[in-house]
């Protein structure tokens, strides 16, 4: 990929936001400080710009592609060729073209990912369905909970992602091409099938509706991959096998295209779509769309993201907390700053409230990892502590979440005093009570300074 391509892009951009932006959107960016792009050349074909399927044609997949723009590779090309023979490489253009937010998307040669961080293949969640002796997957749903999250896998038994997304939270489906799983209680793994997407919905629901198991069940939340990878019709067919659910109110899409790359993949046909479906049946349609930086939300999300929350499409945005995406230990203050405007700017331009902050679900990352004790400090100072922020920006929850039964763990400042933790060679333990009942085991690796010494607990309480 020549500079020049990269030029006749930031071309592009800049004429389709010049059509598109509206006077007070512009407005809305100017008082907030984020940049919109200049035009260089007006003789540009700013059309493709607003072509979903023109970005994923246009990703960064090869490490030719890599070294051209990043030529901090430039050395470990063999390394990467390697790495990239399993690692499904994708970094879209409008992440791309972000300084600091393209930090999300490189790839890390050699860093392995967690099987399933949160433990949505362990056997007590899945439900499945036997047919002609194959195991089908219809969802996960971790005992006890109101939701059903069902994982799509595009039609051919594949968890696909383009949005790329280097610590993926189901990184082995997704950036790896490694099937879904029954992971069984005594540790062997079994293979299952993904149906396609209309058939997976439509045999939940007939679960749903006859499995007295589930008559509490009154949420679900589609996820992937990228479940907007769908086209718009099999999503019409999906909604119209969802509306048989009786015990349905609330229906939520997980999706990363929104504020990561894909903003354009929300046209007027698709949210016709859900606002005929929530009109039609009184379900609440909702989006939990992944951000993870201030410069995700560039002028093109906010054109989408508003249009979302015009039609009452509710956003709820989760933030993974990252290390040298958003978060790094050995600088909190930069952490923080960062943190902080991304909530800012969630609240005052888009005119939503953070979801919830997730510590990094790939925590065996020994050089990359965010410590629990690091996560709660940033999350004290920003949010607990209610100084220099208002209401408005805060996050719902600082949630740790977990392969565990009892399902995942909301942390805050307070819980520092109810914590045990127990410093060993390479691992630090922790025990923290579950609210839902008993003590859970949560170990994350050793790290100097951050969380190395049981006398640390003492010192951020009194600090
Ligand atoms: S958007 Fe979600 S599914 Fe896609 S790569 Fe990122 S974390 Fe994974």
């Amino acid at each position: 990929m020549k500079k020049s391509i990269r030029q006749n892009w930031e071309n592009n951009r800049a004429i389709w936001l010049k059509n598109n932006l509206s006077a007070d959107l512009i407005k809305l960016c100017q008082r907030n400080d984020i940049e919109i792009p200049k035009m260089v050349n007006p003789d540009s074909d700013g059309n493709r710009w607003g072509n979903w399927q023109w970005h994923i044609k246009n990703r960064v997949t090869t490490v030719s592609d890599l070294l051209k723009l990043h030529p901090e590779y430039v050395g470990q090309e063999k390394a990467l060729a390697r790495w990239l023979e399993s690692y499904d490489l994708s970094i879209l253009p409008l992440n791309q073209i972000q300084p600091n937010g393209i930090n999300k998307f490189l790839p890390h040669p050699g860093v392995i990912s967690e099987i399933d961080p949160y433990g949505v293949q362990q056997e007590h969640a899945l439900i499945l369905r036997e047919r002609d002796n194959q195991k089908y997957y219809l969802s996960t749903r971790k005992p006890g909970y109101a939701t059903f999250l069902p994982i799509i896998g595009g039609g051919a038994n594949r968890v696909y992602c383009p949005i790329g997304c280097a610590g993926c939270y189901r990184g082995p489906q997704t950036r790896f091409n490694e099937p879904l799983r029954n992971i069984k209680e005594d540790g062997s793994i079994e293979n299952i099938i993904i149906p396609n997407p209309v058939d997976q919905i439509r045999w939940l629901v007939e679960e749903w509706n006859s499995n007295q198991e589930f008559k509490n069940v009154y949420d679900i939340l589609i996820s992937g991959g990228e479940p907007m990878m769908l086209s718009n019709s099999v999503w019409k067919l999906m909604l119209m096998e969802l509306e048989k659910a009786t015990n349905l109110r609330s229906f939520r899409i997980c999706t990363g295209a929104l504020f990561l790359g894909l903003p354009f993949r929300f046209d007027e046909e698709f949210i016709n779509l859900l606002t005929d479906f929530r009109n039609r049946t009184g379900i609440q349609v909702k989006l939990s769309v992944h951000i993870s930086h201030p410069e995700n939300i560039t002028p093109e999300a906010i054109i989408y993201a508003r249009r979302l929350v015009s039609a009452g499409i509710e956003l709820l945005p989760q933030c993974p907390l990252e290390a040298g995406v958003n978060f790094w230990m050995n600088d909190l203050e930069k952490t923080e700053q960062t943190l902080r405007r991304l909530d800012l700017l969630l609240a005052t331009v888009i005119g939503v409230r953070g979801y919830k902050w997730i510590i990094d679900m790939q925590r065996r990352r020994v050089n990359e990892g965010v410590s629990i004790l690091s996560a709660i400090e940033v999350w004290r100072r920003l949010h607990d502590c209610h100084q220099g922020e208002s209401d408005i920006t805060r996050p719902t929850s600082l949630a740790l979440f977990f392969p565990h039964e009892l399902g995942n763990l909301n942390l805050s400042f307070h819980s520092l005093w109810a914590i045990k933790m127990e410093v060993a060679k390479d691992v630090v333990k922790y025990q923290i009570p579950h609210p839902a009942g008993g003590w859970l085991n949560y170990e994350e690796p050793l790290w100097k300074e951050v969380n190395d010494d049981e006398k640390i607990l003492e010192k951020l309480r009194n600090s």
